[in-house]
């Protein structure tokens, strides 16, 4: 087993027990959903969606996330803007969910969730999050590169790299893509109810009573990523045979020779297997930005490593701490799982 990090404030070891029970009061979109399968795409497809990699303007993306981003600083504010124009550019429609909070150390602060969507005339989404904030260090500087720069990176290069395959799927009105950058994941004093996932914590709540929730086929959240050989493990039985299929994509993006810097046993017998994505269940309770909407009944992909990388939480979690040839890798299979969720034509 692997083992945890237990003293960090994300993690608490309690084992889940059941499977939560989906009921929804519109049982037409929960059908839907619920019979969603992947289309799988050839694998002249699979080349065309690794080539976007080489045209990737992931780097740049990065240097204008890898700034100090605490709520209420100007860093947070530049950030914050810079995903909202991203995003705006590539015709994405882009809505601040804007509310105010009280917090430990600073008071009320303002927070501004980013939810940008596709087609927002669909009925049913695939959602990817993760949030743009970092952690506020008294007297120093924390980036956050993994915690989670590179996942609102990761998040605006398959926006911009897939952007004609996905500007196709806007007219349909069925099902189609939404990314939602959550503000205020981290406590500013100490991880509890009421000093952490601020933005999480809000949005779930709005869009519960404004019924929104029932349109989220599965909310997959993306965090910590960056550093070189993260371990993932389906951690929600209702969302595992949606985990099993980045096991696949993995698998076929490798045996097509498109992971990069990679070890594979058939390729290089002798060296160690690199497989980030593990075939096993892991009911480990992690805290993080998708608890209020699982507490909703959401279905939740969590796709965050465990172990927790060992920069998390300390200064070194910053550019020097990131294996782009990993973060290459990781966006190719998002890329495939996206192509196949939402069956985009190839
Ligand atoms: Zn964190």
């Amino acid at each position: 087993m692997p083992r945890l990090h237990c003293v960090c404030v994300l993690l608490a070891v309690i084992i889940l027990q059941a499977s939560a029970q989906v009921k929804f009061a519109d049982g037409n979109l929960k059908q839907a959903r619920e019979n969603h399968r992947p289309k799988e795409i050839s694998l002249a497809a699979i080349e065309k969606l690794s080539s976007l990699s080489k045209t990737s303007n992931l780097n740049d993306v990065l240097k204008r996330l890898l700034v100090e981003r605490v709520v209420g600083t100007a860093g947070h504010e530049e950030v914050r803007n810079f995903i909202v124009e991203y995003l705006r550019k590539l015709a994405w429609q882009v809505e601040l969910d804007e509310f105010e909070d009280e917090t430990p150390i600073f008071g009320k602060l303002k927070f501004s969730n980013i939810v940008a969507t596709l087609n927002p005339n669909a009925e049913r989404f695939l959602v990817l999050a993760c949030h743009y904030d970092s952690k506020y260090f008294k007297n120093q500087v924390f980036i956050g590169a993994t915690d989670s720069a590179v996942p609102c990176a990761m998040m605006l290069d398959l926006a911009s790299s897939m952007q004609s395959l996905l500007n196709a799927k806007k007219s349909d009105n069925s099902l189609s893509l939404q990314l939602v950058f959550f503000d205020g994941e981290e406590a500013f004093q100490q991880w509890g109810p009421k000093d952490s996932i601020y933005g999480a914590r809000h949005l779930a709540e709005r869009w519960e009573a404004e019924d929104k929730l029932k349109r989220i086929d599965m909310l997959v959240l993306l965090d910590l990523l960056g550093t070189p050989d993260p371990n993932f493990y389906s951690y929600f039985q209702n969302t595992e045979s949606w985990y099993a299929q980045l096991l696949s994509v993995e698998e076929r993006l490798d045996r097509a020779g498109h992971m990069d810097r990679y070890t594979y046993s058939s390729v290089a017998p002798n060296q160690r297997t690199v497989r980030y994505f593990q075939p096993r269940s892991y009911y480990a309770y992690i805290e993080d930005d998708h608890i209020p909407f699982l507490r909703r009944n959401v279905p939740i992909l969590h796709l965050i490593p465990t172990p927790f990388p060992d920069v998390w939480h300390k200064l070194s979690d910053d550019g020097t701490a990131v294996d782009i040839s990993t973060v290459q890798n990781l966006i190719k299979v998002f890329r495939v799982f996206i192509a196949e969720y939402l069956h985009l034509d190839m």
